[in-house]
């Protein structure tokens, strides 16, 4: 079980997978008050940053799961960097379904929410390894601004408009999912070109290191096109957020 080799090449020197620095990661997991000793659940936890980071400053515990054997191997390896392999574990595995055993008070996707067939699946997905009271993060774009075309938010790698909302509508719908919506911590520009702009020397190095590579080509297409596309669309119409969320009763 693996996702496709794109990301695993492109993002391969990434800690976080997101456009959020580590600055905003610490900003969320200060904005969200955790008791020492919080259980978390991180579905499509990547390379783990934000379990390791917040059990290192934060003292929670926890479990990530995630299809990238490779993210996988290197959360371990950051837990073990971080001193807190004690307290976080990453599985690797679809988390598609995935319920935890023990109730968590913090359940995560953080731009991942396909896992659960989009937000609203995700919210329903996390929502069965929550305790009374625990908190929903779910990380996903909205549009700064509704693009004019659809062909504009196929270059945003939307398939279509409708699968992102303007930030308003998407608090909207967390609250008609029955949620409050009780913090919020959003990415900025930085944020994107730390993420996008990141994975070009990556794909840069790895060119040089496997020229004759099969998949030489696709990578080499992609570092010709993504300066551009990442500077004219992503970086200008999509915004991105994590969202803290709870049931409202
Ligand atoms: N939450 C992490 C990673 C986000 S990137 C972070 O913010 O850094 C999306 C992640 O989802 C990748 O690590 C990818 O391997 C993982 N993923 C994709 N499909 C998955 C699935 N079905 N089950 C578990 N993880 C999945």
């Amino acid at each position: 079980m693996d996702i496709p080799r794109i990301f695993t090449i492109s993002e391969s020197a990434h800690r976080i997978h997101n456009p959020f620095t580590p600055k905003k990661l610490a900003t969320l997991g200060a904005a969200l008050r955790l008791a020492p000793g919080t259980r978390i659940l991180d579905l499509g936890s990547g390379s783990g940053e934000m379990l390791c980071t917040w059990a290192r400053d934060y003292g929670v515990v926890g479990t990530g799961v995630d299809l990238s054997p490779l993210f996988t191997e290197q959360a371990r390896l950051r837990a073990a960097e971080l001193g807190v392999a004690d307290r976080v574990r990453f599985l690797h595995g679809d988390a598609a379904g995935f319920v935890s055993d023990e109730r968590v008070g913090v359940a995560a996707c953080v731009g991942a929410t396909w896992i659960g067939g989009g937000y609203a699946g995700t919210i329903e997905l996390l929502s069965r390894s929550l305790a009374p009271g625990g908190i929903m993060l779910i990380g996903e774009p909205y549009w700064l601004r509704l693009p004019p075309t659809e062909e504009l938010a196929r270059k945003c790698e939307a398939q279509t408009i409708s699968d992102f909302l303007v930030l308003p509508e998407l608090l909207a719908s967390f609250r008609r999912l029955g949620c409050d919506v009780v913090e919020m911590v959003l990415a900025d520009q930085d944020g994107w070109d730390r993420y996008e702009a990141a994975k070009w020397l990556t794909m840069r190095r790895w060119l040089d290191a496997n020229p004759h590579d099969d998949f030489a080509p696709e990578v080499r297409a992609q570092l010709d096109t993504e300066p551009e596309r990442h500077a004219t669309f992503t970086r200008e119409w999509l915004g991105w957020g994590v969202f803290a969320l709870m049931l409202r009763e």
